[in-house]
């Protein structure tokens, strides 16, 4: 990844209206980033006012709550893990969520052409699962390493990258269909860093080195074992919400911003359709090319959407699997999750639900189209998986984020600068979060840049260029999130 700082950001006065510590800050959005920054300023008895532009908070950590015939179903943003190597924020949560916070274990699959891999892929599983015709591709792949006949460095696109690490037979089986049906763009035009930072599968290369005499194992990059709130991963949020709360922090869902007033370089007031907040410094989770707009700016820069297709099933158990990767591009979704997997009160006794991950962006069909004609589409997905679709109790509802991931295309990194350079105007702002920041970052990093955020404000001190190129690492480890 590169390191956003170089020419990004000026050296202005520190955030804070005169550098001291602000009266009161206004956060925007009431996701994890948001919510964490709130709390850490409120504990310090700063006076904080949260606008969330929509009526529930969590943002993509929010649970949504669903009531069937036969009793509550909750349903994550996706099914959402807290992993975290971080001992404070992990106390935070443990305090938060006390006894209603679980250990799960994660079960994931691979479902490809009527096969089932094991996710990651192991080569030994693989052995025993993949077609004789794809056994011999890979192998003719390793051969070709190993003579140093394959492509020795790979480019700066999603493509090349995982063709040059996994070979072309893996790639083209496994990541190409899979990684445009997730993005919606050719993955010859994905920059490679999104695969840098989140490709955990078996690498053909580290494999072979492995072989050698003294060969060091890598490090895991995927944790088997996560926190899990009873209810639901909003949990932690609702709960985080209410200690701001009860600190004297405001919250106002459902506030639309219209714009913010400026002087002498600070924003002093953010101006909505309920008149204008006052405040000595913002901290934003709202997404980065977005408030570049709302400022005066241009950006190009954009996100992938999701749907997610959730629907109660009359049957306890579906799968063994907390989720499954649908490779098949002609398959509707990306990931198909069980919720009661992560926690058994997700669905009443004796019932369970499915949720599929449907990528698609506002305004196509797929993301207009009513649920009751999608149902059918799903169903027939779902009996090729070889889940019984009479299983289904015919309820159903979607769940939709314009902001699911930040579409990182070759060369964005241009755009990003440029939009951090046109907020760093500001001197009392600070961007922070997953779309803030316009990084992939999972809910402990983007709880990371809230405290972060939050601690500059009440040193006194620019921690903006700190939190753009906060976990920037060249790879992700996952730990097991028991500290
Ligand atoms: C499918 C999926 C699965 C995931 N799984 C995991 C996982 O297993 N583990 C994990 O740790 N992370 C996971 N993540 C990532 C995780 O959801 C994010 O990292 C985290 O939610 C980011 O928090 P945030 O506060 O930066 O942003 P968000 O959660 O997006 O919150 C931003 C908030 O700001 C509000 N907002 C935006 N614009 C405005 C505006 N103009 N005015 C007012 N409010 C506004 C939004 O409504 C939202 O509430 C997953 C994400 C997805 C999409």
């Amino acid at each position: 990844m590169r390191d956003l700082r170089d020419g990004a950001l000026t050296q202005g006065t520190p955030p804070g209206a005169s550098g001291g510590r602000p009266r009161h800050v206004v956060i925007i959005g009431a996701g994890p980033a948001g919510l964490t920054a709130a709390h850490r300023l409120a504990r310090e008895g700063v006076r904080v006012t949260i606008l969330e532009k929509r009526q529930s908070l969590g943002g993509l950590g929010g649970t949504t709550v669903f009531e069937g015939k036969h009793g509550t179903y909750r349903f994550d943003f996706g099914g959402h893990r807290f992993i975290t190597r971080n001992a404070g924020l992990l106390q935070l949560v443990e305090e938060l969520v006390a006894d209603d916070l679980l250990t799960a274990s994660r079960a994931s699959v691979i479902r490809l052409g009527g096969r089932i891999y094991d996710y990651p892929l192991a080569i030994g599983n693989l052995l025993k699962s993949a077609p004789p015709s794809l056994l011999l591709g890979a192998a003719r792949d390793v051969s070709a390493m190993l003579l140093g006949l394959a492509r020795a460095t790979p480019g700066d696109d999603f493509a090349s990258w995982t063709e040059a690490r996994f070979g072309p037979t893996l790639y083209r089986t496994f990541f190409e269909g899979y990684t445009a049906k997730l993005w919606g763009v050719p993955p010859t035009q994905l920059s490679a860093d999104w695969a840098e930072q989140r490709i955990s599968l078996v690498d053909l290369r580290d494999v072979l080195r492995r072989l050698l005499p003294g060969a060091a194992n890598n490090p895991r990059t995927y944790a088997r074992s996560y926190r899990y709130p009873r209810l639901g991963f909003g949990m932690i949020f609702e709960r985080l919400a209410a200690a701001v709360e009860k600190l004297g922090g405001a919250l106002r869902c459902g506030t639309t911003i219209t714009g913010f007033s400026q002087s002498a370089g600070n924003i002093t007031a953010v101006e909505t359709t309920d008149g204008p907040v006052a405040c000595d410094a913002v901290i934003s989770s709202m997404p980065l090319p977005e408030m570049v707009r709302m400022t005066g700016g241009e950006s190009s820069l954009g996100f992938r959407g999701l749907r997610f297709f959730n629907m109660p099933m009359a049957v306890e158990n579906v799968s063994p699997w907390t989720w499954q990767y649908l490779s098949d591009p002609d398959m509707l979704a990306t990931r198909l999750q069980e919720p009661r997997r992560r926690s058994p009160e997700m669905a009443p006794e004796g019932m369970s639900s499915l949720m599929l991950e449907i990528p698609c962006d506002p305004g196509s069909a797929m993301w207009e189209m009513e649920d009751e004609a999608l149902f059918p589409r799903v169903q027939a997905d779902l009996a090729r998986l070889g889940i019984d679709p009479a299983k289904a109790t015919g309820e159903c509802f979607s769940v939709r984020t314009p902001y699911a991931y930040p579409l990182l295309t070759v060369g964005y990194e241009k755009q990003q600068q440029a939009a951090i350079r046109h907020l760093a105007r500001f001197a009392n702002l600070y961007q922070c979060g997953r779309q803030a920041t316009f990084r992939y970052v999972f809910t402990d990093t983007a709880m990371e840049m809230g405290l972060m955020a939050a601690e500059g404000l009440l040193e006194g001190h620019d921690r903006r260029a700190e939190i753009y190129n906060h976990r920037n690492e060249k790879q992700v480890i996952e730990v097991e999130s028991i500290a």
